[in-house]
């Protein structure tokens, strides 16, 4: 059974508050993040972990992001009502709650076949049915919805796909980890047109490697 206790919503506020301090401004993102108890994304034994700032090991060898990372990039991409996102890396799940209740049409997708069952099943529990996901190869992106007003890959890239920015539409943001080695850089593409790409960096990540093709 799924209970927030008061308790949880206590450590969930600090963390909010902690998320303040440390330059997180946009009032949305922490409503949004205020609004999802994090602890239901953890296996129950690690309860006390889920309201402290730091990535936390998940199934299948993957992690949910550290909670001011998660901040950065939603609050990067400047989620408008409606806006039609897509993320790939649907991990525990959490990140793509985030961007629903900042009222996004979320797109989620993820390469694990059994994380992809478990985080849904978790995601119908929750009642977050709205939220499409797919078990596929996010290296495709997902053609058949495309374009997408904002595109955001939660697993660390060595460069940006092509399919991804030919899926974004003018005027939308792809927010992305990539680069050579283990630190990845987060950037920001915001597509000024169907071939032209402003480029923004936002500072060194630690995420768990984007890899090509599905398991099942
Ligand atoms: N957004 C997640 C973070 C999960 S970690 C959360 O909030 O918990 C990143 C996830 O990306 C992992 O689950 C990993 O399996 C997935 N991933 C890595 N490469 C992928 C790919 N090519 N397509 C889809 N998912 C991928």
């Amino acid at each position: 059974m799924l209970v927030d206790s008061y308790r949880h919503k206590g450590l969930r506020k600090n963390l909010i508050d902690h998320l303040k301090i440390k330059g997180i401004k946009d009032e949305n993102v922490l409503l949004a993040m205020s609004k999802i108890p994090r602890h239901f994304f953890l296996d129950p034994a690690f309860d006390e972990w889920a309201y402290k700032d730091q990535a936390f090991p998940i199934s299948e060898n993957q992690t949910i992001s550290q909670p001011l990372t998660v901040a950065i990039q939603s609050s990067l991409l400047e989620i408008k009502k409606g806006d039609k996102v897509l993320e790939i890396g649907t991990g525990s799940g959490y990140q793509a709650c985030v961007l629903r209740e900042l009222g996004a049409k979320v797109y989620t997708i993820e390469r694990i076949e059994k994380l992809f069952h478990k985080t849904n099943q978790l995601l119908q529990l929750m009642g977050y049915q709205s939220i499409r996901t797919y078990h596929k190869d996010g290296y495709q992106g997902l053609q058949l919805f495309a374009p997408f007003d904002k595109i955001i890959v939660t697993a660390g890239a060595n460069q940006i796909p092509e399919k991804l920015k030919a899926q974004l539409k003018v005027g939308g943001y792809l927010v992305i980890p990539s680069g050579k080695g283990d630190i990845k850089t987060m950037i920001r593409l915001k597509k000024i047109s169907e071939t032209n790409f402003i480029t923004e960096n936002f500072g060194d990540f630690r995420f768990v490697p984007f890899k090509e093709g599905v398991v099942t």
